[in-house]
C-alpha cells in the first residue's frame, strides 16, 4: 500500500502556492506530513504544525522530533552523493543567485532523501518545484541500492495536475514564502478583506485576452479554486475569484 510522505518548511504561515501545490491533496492521504524544521535555524514550528492541523491534514509530525535518527541518516546518504548531482538543481542555482550560497543550501536535497527514506514514503505528494529533488532521492536510492544496502521503498513523486502558483507581484517568480513583498503571495489564514485587497492589486495584463505569465497565473488559481466562468473584464474576474477564494480557504 502506499505510503505518502511529505513536509514543509517552519514559516507558520501556508501560502496559497504551498496549498493548492501540494497541502490541499495531503487532507485525504494515509502517511506523515511533517515540518521540515531541521530545513533551517529556528522557525515557527509550532504555528506551522497549527495550520497543516487547521487545513485538514492528519498525521502531522514535528521533523526535530526524530532529530537523531535523521541527521544520522543523512550523515551517512552524505558518503554516498555526488556533488555533480547536487550542482545540478535547478533550486539551489536560483536560490543561490539571490541568497548566501550555504552548504546548507546546497545539500538540502540529501536532507530532503533522508526524511523521505526515514518516514518510509513510496509517493512523494509535493508542488511541480520539488520533481527534480525527488529525482535525486531516485537516484541515491539507485546508488544504495547497488550497494545491496537498503531496506528502503523507492520513492516516487505524485504531482499529477497540480498547479504551480507564481507571484502576485512578479509572475515569472513562484509564490513563495522567501519573498519579503506580502502582497505577492495570499496566505491561507487572510482574512477575506486581505484576500481582496490583494487580489485587486494583483498585477494584470492589460487586457483580458491577453497570454501573458500574470494573465496566466491569475486564470491557473481561478481554475483551481473552481472557477469556470468567462469574464470579460478583469475586476469582474477578480472580484468571482475572490469569491472562490473566500470559500476555498474557509473550508
Ligand atoms: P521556500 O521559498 O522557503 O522554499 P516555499 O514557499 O517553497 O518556501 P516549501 O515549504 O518549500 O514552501 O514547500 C512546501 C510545499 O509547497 C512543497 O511541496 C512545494 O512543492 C509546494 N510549493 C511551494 N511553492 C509552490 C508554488 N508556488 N506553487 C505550487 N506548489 C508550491
Ligand atoms: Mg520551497
Amino acid at each position: 500500500t502506499p505510503r505518502y510522505v511529505s513536509g514543509i518548511r517552519p514559516t507558520g504561515e501556508i501560502h496559497l502556492g504551498n496549498y493548492l501545490g501540494a497541502v490541499r491533496r495531503w487532507r485525504s492521504l494515509e502517511g506523515v506530513f511533517f515540518v521540515a524544521d531541521l530545513h533551517g535555524l529556528g522557525g515557527a514550528v509550532q504555528e506551522t504544525a497549527e495550520s497543516l492541523s487547521r487545513c485538514g491534514v492528519q498525521n502531522v509530525v514535528v521533523e526535530s522530533d526524530h532529530k537523531a535518527d535523521i541527521l544520522e541518516l543523512y550523515h551517512q546518504l552524505s558518503f554516498l552523493t555526488p556533488t555533480v548531482l547536487l550542482g545540478r538543481m535547478t533550486q539551489f542555482k536560483d536560490k543561490s543567485a539571490s541568497e548566501m550560497a550555504t552548504l546548507s543550501l546546497f545539500a538540502y536535497p540529501v536532507l530532503m532523501a533522508a526524511d523521505i527514506f526515514y518516514f518510509g514514503g513510496t509517493h512523494i505528494p509535493v508542488g511541480s518545484d520539488q520533481m527534480q529533488h525527488i529525482e535525486f532521492a531516485r537516484d541515491l536510492w539507485d546508488v544504495l541500492r547497488a550497494r545491496g544496502s537498503t531496506s528502503f521503498e523507492k520513492p516516487e513523486a505524485v504531482i499529477g495536475d497540480s498547479p504551480r502558483i507564481m507571484s502576485l507581484t512578479d509572475a515569472t517568480r513562484k509564490m513563495s514564502k522567501s519573498d519579503p513583498d506580502e502582497m505577492s503571495r495570499i496566505n491561507v489564514s487572510d482574512p477575506p478583506d486581505v484576500i481582496r485587497q490583494k487580489v485587486r492589486a494583483a498585477k494584470t495584463s492589460m487586457s483580458m485576452a491577453d497570454d501573458t505569465p500574470e494573465a496566466n497565473n491569475l486564470r491557473t488559481i481561478y481554475r483551481a479554486v473552481g472557477g469556470t466562468r468567462v469574464h470579460e473584464r478583469w475586476p469582474t474576474f477578480k472580484a468571482e475569484l475572490v469569491d472562490l477564494l473566500i470559500v476555498e480557504l474557509a473550508a
